[in-house]
């Protein structure tokens, strides 16, 4: 693969990589896209081979069709470690479906990367994450450089394009960042999301309380209630 030609000269992955706008579409964290995607890597400790693949729902969750596909696949005699990049976080089912699958896989180690909380506000939701970082799964809000990453590795750029991921706003990055805390934290939920015109306008409100401020260092606090220090619409950004 070389910057010049993109990944469709002679690429064996290209029929794994995802479409540029799919990609924008699916892991924007502005946008409220229903389906999920899935972009996971496995790699195998004993070999320098990673496996890369995509998938998205059909009428099942994506982290489910995950959990059977492997399960039917694969035999770990060693430990890998996957690594998954979500377009929204597991819902509290799929975090059980998660936790069975890992306690059948004790090889397994896993890492989530989410672009956005999936109803962020149930506490089943709430709840289903917790439980799976205390089954020792990582999860974290993907940032800029995991997005150049996907870019590279999973979508199908255009030619001479490697470098050129969509910017996504940092500041979701970090409002989502910091709700993700406040769940492990068992605070409550730091942010609203409002649907507006007709499910055009998206509208995200920063909700602080007292419990924010005493739990969180005011630099962490004051970088997001400066970004949000009035309600932002997604689409004018
Ligand atoms: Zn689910």
């Amino acid at each position: 693969m070389t910057s010049d030609t993109g990944p469709s000269a002679g690429d064996a992955t290209l029929r794994r990589r995802i479409e540029p706008w799919d990609f924008a579409d699916f892991f924007d964290p502005t946008q409220l896209r229903k389906e999920t995607c899935l972009l996971y890597e496995i790699h195998w400790n004993r070999s320098q081979k990673i496996w890369r693949n995509t998938a998205c729902n059909n009428n099942r969750h994506v982290e489910v069709n995950f959990t059977e596909k492997f399960t039917a696949d694969f035999h770990p005699a060693v430990h890998c470690t996957i690594i998954w990049f979500l377009s929204w976080s597991p819902c509290s089912e799929c975090s059980q479906v998660i936790r069975e699958f890992l306690s059948q896989h004790p090889n397994v180690t896993l890492i989530i990367n989410v672009a956005r909380l999936y109803y962020h506000l149930d506490e089943s939701n709430r709840q289903g994450l917790r439980d799976l970082r205390n089954s020792g799964v990582r999860i974290q809000v993907m940032k800029v450089p995991d997005y150049h990453h996907c870019w590279r590795n999973f979508v199908n750029y255009p030619p001479g394009e490697e470098r050129h991921c969509p910017r996504f706003p940092h500041e979701f990055m970090n409002l989502y960042s910091l709700e993700l805390h406040c769940i492990f934290l068992g605070l409550p939920s730091c942010f609203t999301i409002s649907r507006r015109r007709h499910n055009t306008l998206n509208l995200f409100t920063l909700t602080l309380q007292n419990c924010h401020y005493e739990m969180f260092p005011p630099h962490i606090l004051s970088v997001v209630a400066y970004d949000f220090r009035s309600p932002l619409y997604s689409n004018f950004l």
